[in-house]
């Protein structure tokens, strides 16, 4: 067993999709085997955006953690846990927002996007701009150093580490570690519309849980290249949602490298590329929406599983706080 303890999250705003997958699901299942691995439901992170509706914050809680469990995150090896139900986490995030500038803050890369992404210009919840601040006391909490994440939060894990810089140097000693992100290769998915990033905020995302009927109807409607008009027509790889999908999920890197070529030298039509990736996409969902719906039967069991998890990780993050507030030399009754 590996010593590093790995942390990642899930915002509770939706049922995952297979951006999750490919950003950073796949890692997380295959670190479950060497590393200690604690999964966060990121209730309280999905408030910060979206207080106008606490009911889809609190029922999709259930519906992240069956899809935890639906791809093969197995509770006996990882912890399943709750943001809100870890009193530590937000206590700890109180105290890194005295280690942080609201300058850094609106610096910040990953923030700057999604303000533009919803909308907010200057009327940004306060809870969202500083986020960063509590999602530093998520990773540090548990003391994690490796962090699975999507490329889109690399700038994140970079502003943990400068508060993480901060506290240490007015501790004078190395209370907390430093992280590192575990970013896949694969960069991140975008939406079925060609923006950017599929995310389940937009509407642009094929869940983990989608139907057969819903899988075909998405992979249909995808952007490809609108100057591809007839089949012997030289067509364009890059920025063709297909492509970037095929290069995620085909299991056949060579032969899906020969279809490009033939894509850009003319001859392939969309219709094919398409029914490619649909079949890829269909057996990757099935066997996941199939564990999903039989698992979704046995509500109890998914609360038990959260309930264990969040018990184990109110004690880690309780010893984590007890070691900054020593560390730091604060007041103790
Ligand atoms: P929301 O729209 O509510 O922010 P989201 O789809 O962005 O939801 P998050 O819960 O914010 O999902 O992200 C959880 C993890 O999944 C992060 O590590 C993020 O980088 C990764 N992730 C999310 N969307 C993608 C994507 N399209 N491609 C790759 N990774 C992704
Ligand atoms: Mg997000």
């Amino acid at each position: 067993m590996n010593t590093s303890t790995i942390l990642t999250g899930d915002r509770t705003t939706g049922p995952l999709h297979i951006g999750h997958y490919a950003g950073s699901l796949a890692n997380r299942l295959r670190y479950q085997d060497s590393h200690e691995q604690f999964l966060l439901l990121a209730d309280t992170q999905a408030l910060t955006d979206n207080a106008h509706d606490p009911q889809k914050v609190q029922r999709n809680v259930i519906e992240v953690a069956l899809d935890y469990l639906a791809v093969g995150i197995d509770p006996a090896r990882s912890t399943i846990c709750l943001q809100s139900h870890l009193p530590a986490l937000a206590e700890l995030s109180m105290l890194y927002l005295n280690f942080v500038t609201v300058a850094r803050l609106e610096r910040n890369p990953t923030i700057k996007d999604e303000i533009r992404a919803r909308g907010f210009g200057r009327d940004i919840p306060a809870g969202f701009l500083c986020y960063p601040a509590a999602q530093a006391a998520d990773i540090t909490g548990f003391k994690a150093t490796l962090v699975p994440v999507g490329e889109d939060q690399a700038p994140l894990i970079e502003q943990t580490n400068e508060i993480v810089r901060r506290i240490n140097a007015t501790a004078g000693q190395s209370v907390l570690p430093q992280a590192q992100a575990i970013i896949p290769k694969a960069g991140r998915l975008p939406g079925i519309d060609g923006k950017a990033k599929m995310s389940k905020s937009t509407g642009n995302a094929i869940p983990l849980s989608a139907s057969p009927d819903d899988i075909r109807a998405a992979v249909r409607a995808m952007f490809t290249d609108p100057n591809h008009l007839r089949v012997q027509d030289p067509g364009r790889v890059e920025g063709n949602v297909v492509f970037t999908y095929l290069d995620a999920f085909d299991p056949d890197q060579n032969e899906l490298a020969e279809l490009k070529a033939q894509y850009q030298r003319g001859g392939l039509g969309d219709g094919k590329i398409k029914a490619r990736l649909e079949a890829i996409l269909q057996e990757l969902i099935a066997p996941i929406r199939a564990r999903r719906s039989q698992l979704s039967k046995d509500r109890g069991y998914v609360l038990e599983v959260i309930k264990d998890g969040t018990e184990r990780a109110q004690t880690r993050t309780e010893a984590t706080k007890r070691d900054v507030v020593s560390a730091l030399g604060l007041f103790q009754l």
